[in-house]
C-alpha cells in the first residue's frame, strides 16, 4: 500500500515598516536591546494601540500578490497566551475575519508542471519579542523587546503540498512575491521570514486526511525540506507497523536532521481568541483596495513568460534571472536597444553572477552598470576585443567601476586584426612547432587548435582568432 503525504504551511513575513504595528516605535533591526520600545508595545496598563496604516496597506498589497480577496471589513482579535516574550500575555492578531482570504499561487510540482496552491487567508499580526538564552542551561535568559509588536503577515495555505519539493518551490515563490512587492526583504538570517510546516500521511487515492503534526518556527528552507522528507518517513513507518499516529507539535533538530516531539494536543494551547476592544474593525472602500490594485508591479510569474516571449530566453535563464527583481532589472536595463539580449543574459547568469559572488556583494553595489555591460557587448560585436580580452576587461570594471572603452585604451587591449603582424607571429609558430604542422598536415586536424592557442599567446590572447585561423589554415595549405 503506497502513501502520500499532505503538506500545508503557515509562514510569517516580516513587514518592512519604519515603526511597528500599533505604536511608533522604530523596527529597525540590530540596535542595543529594549531601546525602540514605548507604554504600548511593553503592554502597559492603560496604553492604546494604533493601526499604522502603511503596515495595513502592505498587507494589503502582499494579499492582492498572493491572488486573494481582501475584506472589506476585517477584525483585530487578541490571542491569548503568557510567555515571557509577549508583555501584554495576548498577541493582536486577526482570527474570524481576517484582512486577506481565499488566494492561491502557481508553483511546480516535481513533474515541472504549474500547480496552483491554495491561500487560506493571509493576516495581519503583530510579532513577540526576543529571548536569548544564555549557552549555560542555568544561567540566565535575557529578553529584547524590540522586535515586540513588529508587523508580520501570516500566510496560511490549504493543504495542497504533496512533497517536500512541492513545499520548497512555495516557500521560494512567497519569498519572492514579497520582494517583488517590496514589502518585506525576507532576510531569514534576521528572521524576516519563519515557517511552521503541518504534515500528515494518507493513503493513496484516499479522500481524508490523516493526523496533522506541526513543525514550529523553521527558519530555512533547506530544513523545511529535509524536515519533511524525515517525518513523512517516520510517519509512513508508524502506520505499516499498525501504528496510531496522535496530534503533535514537533522540533526540526538540526544536529540529528530529525524531528522531536515537543507537545501534544493535550498539551495544546486555548487561546482564547476574541475581538480586540482597544482597536476598530478596519473597514476598506472598494476604490481604496483598487486604488492599492493599481500600484502592484509585475509579479515573478508574469515577468518569466515576458522574458522568455520577448527576449526568446530559455524557461532556465528566464527563472534564474527573474529570482531576484534587482537581477531581472539589471538585465532589462542591460539589453535595452541591445540586438542579441540572450548573449547579455548567459554573460550575467555566468559571468557576472560568478564575480558578485565573490565579492559577496548586493547588485545595486555591483560597479559595473548595466549600461557599462551593454556597452562593453558592442566593443565585442565590433570586434574590437575578443571574448577572452573581455573576460579581463569586464573584471576590471568589477574592480574599478571604470568603462571598457577606458580600460581597453588604458592597457593597450585592441584586438590584433593587423594581417601583416599575425603573419609574423604565425610564421614564428609554424617553425617554432615543426612536429605539430607535420602532424596536421598527416590529417591530425586537432593539433590545429594548439597552434592557434601558441599565436593568441604570443599576442597575449589580442590577436582575432578568425583571421588567425584563416591565414594559418592558407599557409598550412588546409584550405
Ligand atoms: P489549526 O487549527 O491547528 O491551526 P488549521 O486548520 O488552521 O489548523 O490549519 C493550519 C495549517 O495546517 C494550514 O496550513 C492547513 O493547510 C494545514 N493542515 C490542516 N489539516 C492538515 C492535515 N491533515 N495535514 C496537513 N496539513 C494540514
Ligand atoms: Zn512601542
Ligand atoms: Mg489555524
Amino acid at each position: 500500500m503506497n502513501y502520500e503525504a499532505v503538506i500545508g504551511l503557515e509562514v510569517h513575513v516580516q513587514l518592512n515598516t519604519k515603526t511597528k504595528t500599533f505604536c511608533s516605535c522604530s523596527t529597525e533591526f540590530g540596535d542595543r536591546p529594549n531601546t525602540h520600545t514605548c507604554p504600548v508595545c511593553l503592554g502597559l496598563p492603560g496604553a492604546l494601540p494604533v493601526l499604522n496604516r502603511e503596515a495595513l496597506v502592505k498587507g494589503i498589497l502582499a494579499g492582492l500578490a498572493l491572488n486573494c480577496e481582501v475584506a472589506e471589513y476585517s477584525v483585530f482579535a487578541r490571542k491569548n497566551y503568557f510567555y515571557p516574550d509577549l508583555p501584554k500575555a495576548y498577541q493582536i492578531s486577526q482570527y474570524e475575519f481576517p484582512l486577506n482570504k481565499n488566494g492561491y499561487v502557481i508553483i511546480k510540482d516535481d513533474n515541472g508542471r504549474d500547480k496552483k496552491i491554495g491561500i487560506t487567508r493571509a493576516h495581519l499580526e503583530e510579532d513577540a519579542g526576543k529571548l536569548i538564552h544564555d549557552e549555560d542551561p542555568k544561567g540566565p535568559s535575557y529578553i529584547d523587546l524590540n522586535r515586540c509588536g513588529t508587523p508580520l503577515l501570516e500566510i496560511v495555505s490549504e493543504p495542497d503540498i504533496r512533497t517536500p519539493g512541492e513545499a520548497y518551490r512555495y516557500l521560494i515563490a512567497i519569498k519572492e512575491i514579497m520582494q517583488y512587492i517590496g514589502v518585506s526583504e525576507c532576510n531569514m538570517e534576521k528572521g524576516e521570514l519563519r515557517v511552521d510546516v503541518n504534515i500528515s500521511v494518507r493513503k493513496m487515492g484516499s479522500r481524508d486526511f490523516g493526523v496533522k503534526h506541526e513543525i514550529k518556527n523553521m527558519n530555512s528552507f533547506a530544513n523545511v525540506k529535509r524536515a519533511l522528507e524525515y517525518e513523512i518517513k517516520r510517519q509512513i513507518k508508524v502506520l505499516r507497523a499498525g501504528g496510531k499516529l496522535k496530534q503533535e507539535t514537533r522540533l526540526f533538530d538540526q544536529s540529528k536532521n530529525a524531528t522531536v516531539p515537543m507537545r501534544t494536543k493535550e498539551e495544546a494551547h486555548d487561546y482564547r481568541y476574541f475581538p480586540d476592544p482597544d482597536l476598530v474593525p478596519v473597514v476598506l472602500k472598494k476604490e481604496e483596495i483598487e486604488e492599492i490594485r493599481a500600484k502592484l508591479p509585475e509579479l515573478p510569474e508574469e515577468k518569466r513568460k515576458r522574458f522568455v516571449q520577448q527576449y526568446g530566453l530559455t524557461e532556465y535563464d528566464s527563472e534564474n534571472l527573474c529570482s531576484s527583481k534587482k537581477l531581472a532589472d539589471y538585465f532589462e536595463e542591460a539589453v535595452a536597444g541591445y540586438k542579441n539580449p540572450k548573449k547579455i543574459a548567459n554573460w550575467i547568469l555566468s559571468e557576472m553572477m560568478k564575480v558578485i559572488k565573490e565579492k559577496q556583494i548586493p547588485i545595486e553595489d555591483f560597479k559595473v552598470k548595466p549600461v557599462m555591460l551593454r556597452e562593453l557587448f558592442e566593443i565585442i560585436d565590433s570586434g574590437e576585443i575578443t571574448g577572452k580580452i573581455a573576460k579581463e576587461v569586464f573584471a576590471e570594471m568589477a574592480d574599478t567601476g571604470k568603462k571598457a572603452g577606458e580600460i581597453i585604451k588604458a592597457r593597450g587591449l585592441k584586438q590584433v586584426a593587423d594581417e601583416d603582424v599575425l603573419e609574423k607571429v604565425i610564421d614564428e609558430v609554424i617553425s617554432e612547432n615543426p612536429k605539430v604542422v607535420e602532424e596536421i598536415r598527416g590529417g591530425k586536424k586537432k593539433a590545429f587548435g594548439y597552434l592557434v592557442g601558441q599565436v593568441m599567446k604570443k599576442t597575449k590572447g589580442q590577436a582575432n582568432p578568425g583571421i588567425v585561423n584563416q591565414i594559418l589554415s592558407k599557409k598550412l595549405e588546409l584550405q
